[in-house]
């Protein structure tokens, strides 16, 4: 079984249309596939369309941002109703924070001499959501910078002129969200944050006390070590394992849908009802 639970569309960050990218999880083999935009279900009615056309498992997901500890993580919900009143009004609180957010970053930025950011990097967002991608994105384009590495170091993040604090939902909020919604809650991409090894663990383990269902043991970018140390560690808080690629399609990216490193154990995944 070849399944990937993480993947981005033009709904927010990634490139593809719901449609594309499912039927570029299909032409790679996956049985079972999840599209997880960052705080929006609009583009899970046109993945299932396009998955059930193609005889491919969808389950509709999200990934929502949170605070943890004052620093942002990210949790995924996963066969999550898009329909649920709960984890729209939720989506809709950090939506409206992303558009604040998004002014605050181009008034920076216009202090670093870059002018227009808010139009030029509105003009890249193909469904009104702007998330730091895509001032990366218009970044690059004006020649201010040349990848995104150097972009999110130099400008996106801290105290540089395009970082902002995060101003997400705490963990726990996030968490009832996708329960209301009849979803799954895992940790996404827990080696992605800055953090030492113990922190991590701490992280985990503070989401797990507070009903966070499982974490993603292996990622398109998880290193054998990672995936070793993520398994050992969710198999001792009772957390269910989770996989995915992160696909976003951009250009320059290794990271392919669905070809994901094994999970140490898959008994324990948290697809094993579904
Ligand atoms: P946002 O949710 O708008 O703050 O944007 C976060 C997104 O930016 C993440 O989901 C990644 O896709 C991307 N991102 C964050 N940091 C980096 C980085 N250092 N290099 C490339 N992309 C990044
Ligand atoms: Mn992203
Ligand atoms: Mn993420
Ligand atoms: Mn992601």
């Amino acid at each position: 079984m070849k399944i990937d639970l993480h993947n981005h569309s033009y709904y927010s960050d990634g490139v593809l249309s719901p449609t594309e990218v499912v039927r570029l999880a299909k032409e790679q083999g996956c049985d079972m596939f999840a599209l997880t935009d960052h705080d929006t279900v609009d583009g899970l009615a046109e993945a299932k369309t396009e998955a059930d056309k193609l005889g491919m498992q969808f389950i509709p997901g999200v990934e929502v941002s949170a605070m943890w500890s004052n620093m942002t993580i990210h949790i995924l919900g996963l066969g999550v109703d898009a329909e649920n009143e709960v984890l729209q009004a939720g989506l809709k609180q950090h939506q409206d924070f992303r558009q604040l957010r998004a002014e605050k970053m181009a008034r920076g930025l216009g202090g670093a001499g870059v002018f227009g950011a808010m139009e030029k990097t509105q003009a890249l967002a193909k469904k009104g959501m702007i998330t730091r991608t895509h001032f990366a994105q218009m970044l690059i384009q004006e020649g201010v910078c040349k990848d995104m590495r150097s972009v999110f170091k130099r400008f996106l993040t801290g105290k540089k002129p395009g970082g902002v604090g995060g101003k997400w939902a705490q963990f726990d909020e996030v968490i009832a969200w996708i329960h209301a919604a009849g979803g799954k809650a895992a940790l996404a991409h827990p080696f992605r944050y800055r953090m030492t090894n113990t922190k991590v663990k701490r992280m985990m383990s503070d989401l797990a006390d507070n009903g966070c269902d499982g974490v993603e043991v292996v990622t398109g970018s998880s290193s054998k070590d990672e995936i070793t140390l993520t398994s050992q560690w969710a198999r001792e808080l009772g957390m269910l394992s989770s996989q995915g690629s992160d696909y976003h399609g951009w250009p320059h990216q290794r990271i392919r849908i669905g070809h994901l490193l094994d999970m140490p154990n898959p008994e324990n995944s948290i697809w094993r009802d579904w």
